[in-house]
């Protein structure tokens, strides 16, 4: 089979480099287009340049559409304005689409739905597969916890440049806590706390945020009982392990028919 064509679109941005880098090592893709926004400095020059790998003989563009109806596939890390852009074209073009944008709104998560009905996308806040499994094991642990007992808690820092809280994994992980306990997250969540809050209502899901430097990611679920506390985490170090697992995501769902699909499904670790 010949290799399958992506196209990066945020390709100037930390992930959208670091996915350039991830494909450039996989077998079975490359890419073929790469696209910035109108205005963006980068337009015009070498992709590799970019990314640090040197000239790939790709230069960055400002028109998603052609390059959308040449390609197989659309990794993107970017906002979730571009990305429900983007979702369109790919539903258009009938292709595969990687998001990886965090901070959707229910409004963007019901267009990206549409968009699946003739576009393959696999959405997630995280594409590690150490993350997806620790989801798994999230859901375990609330299930097996009486949710009397046990408060979960879950804590996340990321680097000061982030722009949404709580992350994309902080509330992926709130929902699998949820799904494990046969709740809705949305119902149950304490997002932030300030001030005289009361005690803490029994049931609830609590997220902690934390911004600073240059982290990549840091993830703890707190389950605090009486007199025992379990913690699980997961420590991120390189942006490389999202970007391959994005470009997985990819050659997964190649050919596949359209659909909403998750890294759940991507690794096999479905529900
Ligand atoms: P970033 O460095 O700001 O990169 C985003 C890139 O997208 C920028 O180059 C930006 O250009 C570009 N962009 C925005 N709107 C565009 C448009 N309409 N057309 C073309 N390009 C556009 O951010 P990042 O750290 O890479 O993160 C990007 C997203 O991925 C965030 O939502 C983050 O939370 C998420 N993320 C997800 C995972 C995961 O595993 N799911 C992992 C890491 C990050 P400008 O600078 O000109 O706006």
């Amino acid at each position: 089979m010949s290799e399958m064509k992506l196209v990066v679109v945020g390709a100037a941005g930390r992930m959208g480099q670091a996915l350039v880098r991830a494909i450039a090592t996989i077998p079975g893709a490359t890419v073929a287009a790469a696209i910035e926004r109108q205005g963006s400095p980068h337009v015009g020059k070498d992709v590799g340049q970019i990314a640090g790998i040197g000239p790939i003989n790709v230069a960055i563009s400002d028109d998603p559409l052609p390059a959308f109806a040449k390609a197989d596939g659309v990794l993107d890390f970017t906002s979730p304005a571009a990305t429900v852009e983007f979702a369109g074209y790919a539903a258009q073009a009938r292709i595969a689409h990687i998001i990886g944008t965090t901070g959707c709104s229910d409004e963007d998560e019901a267009a990206i739905a549409a968009a699946a009905r003739h576009a393959t996308i696999v959405k997630s806040g995280n594409m590690s597969l150490g993350v997806n499994l620790l989801a798994v094991l999230v859901e375990q642990a609330a299930k097996a916890l009486d949710p009397e007992d046990f408060d979960i808690e879950i804590l996340e820092m990321h680097h000061r440049q982030k722009v949404d809280a709580p992350s994309g994994t902080a509330l992926l992980l709130g929902e699998a806590a949820a799904a494990g306990r046969e709740i809705a997250l949305a119902e149950n969540s304490v997002r932030t706390r300030d001030g005289h809050t009361g005690a803490r209502k029994a049931k609830t899901i609590g997220f902690a945020t934390l911004r600073g430097g240059s982290v990549v990611g840091e993830h703890s679920v707190f389950l605090a009982g009486p007199g025992e506390r379990i913690t699980l985490s997961h420590h991120a170090e390189d942006r490389a392990i999202f970007a391959r697992g994005a470009v997985k995501a990819a050659l997964w769902a190649h050919g596949r028919k359209p659909g909403l699909y998750s890294m759940r499904d991507v690794l096999g670790l479905g529900r």
